[in-house]
């Protein structure tokens, strides 16, 4: 748990900076980042983190779907380093969803989010990704692209009557 203190907070101001691209991908201090990221998302039990949540302000998040505990129905994937990301393309239907945030304890919202999305984005090793989403995992991309943005979940919420708290949430769901 000693990891999570360490995720940036909503209302800290790094969460609302926008990110700057990532230059040099093999640069330790990126590699070293990229490291922290990946294990940071597992042992908080999310299935996202981008950079700024740990307070580096770069075009940089991890993708990472799989159950958990807080997500059950997650669908499993291997996790993604995605680096320099661009949406190229759109579904027009939108679909609402629920989101939380590591950043945000103890609040889920139902978020409007494009079902499918086309993307563009460098992973690790520098090659260049062209790929397409849907639903949960593109759900995911959207989410953590926010935060390169200094958009955080809350943000795209329709009305504060799709916010919940954690607990409420657990009782949906049961
Ligand atoms: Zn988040």
């Amino acid at each position: 748990m000693a990891k999570l203190l360490e995720i940036a907070q909503l209302g800290n101001p790094i969460l609302r900076q926008v990110a700057r691209p990532v230059e040099n991908i093999n640069a330790p201090s990126i590699q070293k980042l990229i490291d922290f990221l990946m294990s940071t998302v597992s042992s908080a039990n999310g299935v996202g983190i981008a950079a700024p949540q740990v307070s580096q302000s770069y075009r940089l998040f991890i993708v990472a779907s799989r159950p958990n505990s807080r997500y059950p129905n997650a669908p499993l994937m291997k996790p993604l380093v995605i680096i320099n990301p661009k949406i190229t393309g759109h579904s027009e239907e939108m679909v609402k969803g629920w989101e939380g945030c590591l950043s945000i304890p103890g609040i889920r919202g139902l978020v409007p989010r494009y079902r499918t999305i086309e993307v563009e984005y460098l992973s690790v090793d520098g090659t260049l990704h062209r790929q397409e989403f849907t639903d949960f995992v593109a759900r995911i991309f959207q989410h953590e692209l926010d935060h390169l943005n200094g958009i955080v979940f809350v943000d795209r919420l329709e009305t504060t009557l799709d916010m919940f708290t954690e607990q409420e949430y657990q009782k949906l769901n049961k």
